[in-house]
């Protein structure tokens, strides 16, 4: 035993001297003694713990301060952080010891760290986001505490072989959900490679190791062809007295799978599976001519491909990337990916934020992670709604390809791929976004919903007369703006809710009964609602009419309910059921297409999907459109051989959300008959007229009227009017 544990101490020794001397930045004296008593602490902290394996505790903290030191390449505050990042919560030690030996820093990144192992370790999705949420709100307080939490899971991810197996799964998987996309974020590529492919290989390990397999196979050929690459540029390169290195970089295991999957070919057809990196030494002002002139020489002897030419060292990416990247039909008549970049460059795609640290001086331009950690810190004041959702929504926005477009002044703006004029709109200025009326896109009108390309110019036209809608969601890409939409919406929503408070009490008056708490109690479970604002809203709104008040009324009078109600409160769906007129589920109504159109369709028996699930349509030959979930067993094969039959598809409020209907009508051609229509539409609220034709022939007419409106209550009275209008014969609901 006692020789056991002298080896032990001597590899605890040796570890020490390795953190000490892999350290990416220069360590000072005081650096030095800070880290030393750090690591002193630890030991004696975790003396009597043990991990999974079987290794002294003090491994982990040792192996993590190592991912910081050297791969992530922070600050000795952040080194002695994460040696200590266990303590408090596994030892006898608490935040004052911690403050009183090293300082307000580590005992506030520490503190940070424990608090989100504390939070609630569930494998429950909304909770798992509920955490992210948590997570990216200490963003706020120092980056740092992310970063140190990225290595801790780094480390664990890397032993989570001595893990039972259903730890393994759900470790691995969160570890996908969250701390890869954020690694990717925050311009950590290495770490979020490895975070990928080993999630990756403990939630398919056979996939795993087919493809890992193949790489190995393929590395020869790889490091050959590299070879014959660089030998046809060296020349050319010293003659220009460059001092470059060329090197191979493999895609990951998993994105490789990724592509497999998604373009549905074997390993063998992946083409891009290894891209040429020109690493090359510059000064900071000879940086962006050296790259040009390796992208010329390059481009002398292969030919490029001018449509993937990315040039991300004049705009870098958001993440704070820069290189210029360029693909060349290579030696053997292969495209290869070429990735040309600078000693800094490289270092900040290795090491993001640590790299930045250590080259920004000065006047440097803002690099991306800060204006990133600025508009993330606005997203998050501004959300209050579903966690779930906005991780969703965030995720898109980490994981998004960018764009860049001009703004009127010749501005740079960069924006996720798919982004539309509204998203621009509001990454100028909430207030813009706000007043959008319309955008022109190199000098013409375009449709809102329109993604925008790289290298357009936008100008956005805004008026005072403007507010958002429902609809602006389905045309926002960025979390920013859909925050700021959603928050617009909620307090229309609050509005017409307390005008309906107030309608609400008018009409129980009439009904003799008074609007308080408990008639607001049996209402909300009559009309089966979840707050009594949604009650209010619905009767603004008009969605909750008169008809379904009196209906209530009398219910709600009968003695013969009151009599019941006492077992009904325990089993109330007796009563909602029972309601025919049962007007909320919070996903009512399936519509289509971009115009949000209602049309006729059944449920595929193959999935049967159920209200609020993710569907799309297809239409079938003989029975029309059918629904199926996505994740329906047929839905892929459906999706890649009949794309042209999908139909997109989703389940909305009906009582919120706007849905297109369009109207056919026919009678007798009189004058004027067109304008009294288009009066006898305009004349009912929140209905708008999308398109509208008219034709006529031997003194017969036929239109057809496009509408958006909010429910089916407004639409039935619609047709009701237009039924009114004389010489209006027949109106039909296509
Ligand atoms: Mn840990």
């Amino acid at each position: 035993m006692i020789v056991g544990a002298e080896i032990e101490n001597k590899e605890i020794a040796k570890q020490y001297k390795e953190l000490l001397q892999i350290s990416y930045q220069t360590l000072t004296e005081k650096d030095k003694k800070l880290i030393r008593s750090a690591f002193n602490t630890a030991v004696h902290a975790h003396r009597n713990q043990r991990r999974k394996s079987g290794e002294p505790y003090i491994y982990h903290p040792i192996s993590v301060a190592k991912i910081v030191a050297q791969e992530i390449g922070l600050d000795a505050t952040s080194i002695a952080a994460a040696l200590l990042h266990d303590v408090v919560e596994d030892t006898e030690y608490d935040f004052v010891d911690l403050e009183k030996l090293f300082g307000k820093d580590v005992s506030r990144i520490v503190e940070g760290l424990t608090k989100i192992s504390k939070l609630s370790k569930e494998s429950n999705v909304s909770l798992q986001a509920e955490n992210f949420k948590k997570l990216l709100l200490t963003l706020n307080d120092d980056i740092r505490v992310i970063i140190i939490k990225i290595a801790d899971r780094l480390h664990n991810m890397q032993t989570l072989e001595f893990m039972p197996e259903d730890k393994q799964l759900k470790i691995a998987s969160e570890t996908l959900y969250i701390y890869a996309p954020l690694s990717h974020r925050i311009g950590l590529y290495n770490i979020k490679t490895e975070l990928e492919d080993l999630s990756f290989k403990y939630t398919h390990f056979e996939r795993y190791d087919f493809i890992k397999n193949k790489i190995e196979d393929s590395f020869e050929a790889q490091e050959q062809y590299i070879k014959s690459f660089s030998d046809i540029v060296k020349f050319t390169l010293a003659e220009e007295g460059l001092d470059y290195q060329i090197k191979g970089r493999s895609k990951s295991i998993f994105s490789i799978n990724r592509k497999m999957n998604v373009q549905n070919i074997p390993f063998e057809n992946v083409f891009d599976k290894f891209a040429i990196r020109i690493i090359y030494d510059a000064t900071e002002k000879n940086e962006k001519f050296l790259a040009w002139k390796i992208y010329s020489i390059v481009t002398d002897h292969f030919t490029p491909n001018p449509t993937r030419l990315r040039d991300w060292i004049t705009a870098s990416k958001s993440n704070g990337y820069e290189a210029l990247h360029i693909t060349v039909m290579g030696p053997k008549n292969k495209w290869v990916e070429v990735q040309i970049r600078s000693q800094r460059m490289h270092e900040i795609a290795e090491k993001g934020y640590a790299a930045h640290h250590k080259y920004k001086n000065g006047n440097q331009k803002d690099i991306g992670i800060e204006s990133w950690l600025d508009k993330l810190q606005e997203v998050l004041e501004n959300n209050t709604g579903d966690a779930v959702d906005f991780v969703e929504n965030f995720k898109l926005n980490l994981y998004a390809k960018e764009i860049f477009v001009f703004t009127p002044t010749g501005e740079i703006k960069s924006l996720p791929k798919g982004a539309t004029a509204l998203d621009f709109a509001f990454s100028i200025h909430t207030e813009i976004g706000m007043k959008t009326r319309g955008a022109r896109v190199n000098g013409k009108l375009v449709p809102l919903s329109r993604a925008l390309k790289s290298g357009e110019h936008v100008e956005v036209i805004t008026s005072e007369n403007i507010k958002p809608t429902a609809n602006w969601l389905d045309f926002v890409k960025t979390s920013r703006a859909k925050a700021k939409i959603k928050s617009s919406l909620n307090e229309a929503k609050k509005r017409i809710a307390e005008d309906g408070r107030e309608t609400l009490r008018r009409k129980l008056k009439q009904l003799k009964i008074t609007l308080n708490d408990k008639t607001t109690t049996h209402m909300l479970r009559y009309f089966s609602l979840d707050t009594s604002q949604d009650l209010f809203y619905r009767v603004g709104l008009g969605t909750i009419n008169n008809k379904q008040l009196k209906k209530f009324s009398s219910d709600f009078n009968s003695t013969f309910l009151n009599f019941f109600k006492k077992r009904i409160r325990k089993q109330n769906p007796v009563f909602t059921n029972s309601n025919k007129d049962k007007i909320t589920q919070r996903f009512d109504t399936l519509v289509f297409g971009k115009e949000n159109q209602q049309l006729k369709h059944t449920m595929s028996p193959c999935c049967n999907a159920i209200p609020g699930d993710p569907v799309f349509g297809f239409v079938s030959v003989k029975e029309g459109i059918k629904i199926h979930t996505n994740d329906c067993p047929n839905a892929l094969s459906l999706q890649s051989n009949y794309s042209y039959r999908i139909i997109k598809a989703k389940w909305v409020d009906s009582s919120s959300d706007e849905f297109t209907a369009t109207i056919k009508l026919s009678g007798i051609d009189n004058m004027g008959i067109v304008r009294e229509v288009t009066q006898s539409i305009s004349n009912i609220m929140n209905v708008n007229i999308n398109k509208l034709s008219f034709d006529s022939e031997d003194g017969v007419f036929t239109g057809l009227i496009s509408v958006s409106v909010k429910n089916k209550t407004i639409l039935n009275k619609l047709v009701d009017n237009l039924l009114k209008v004389k010489g209006v014969d027949k109106v039909q609901r296509e």
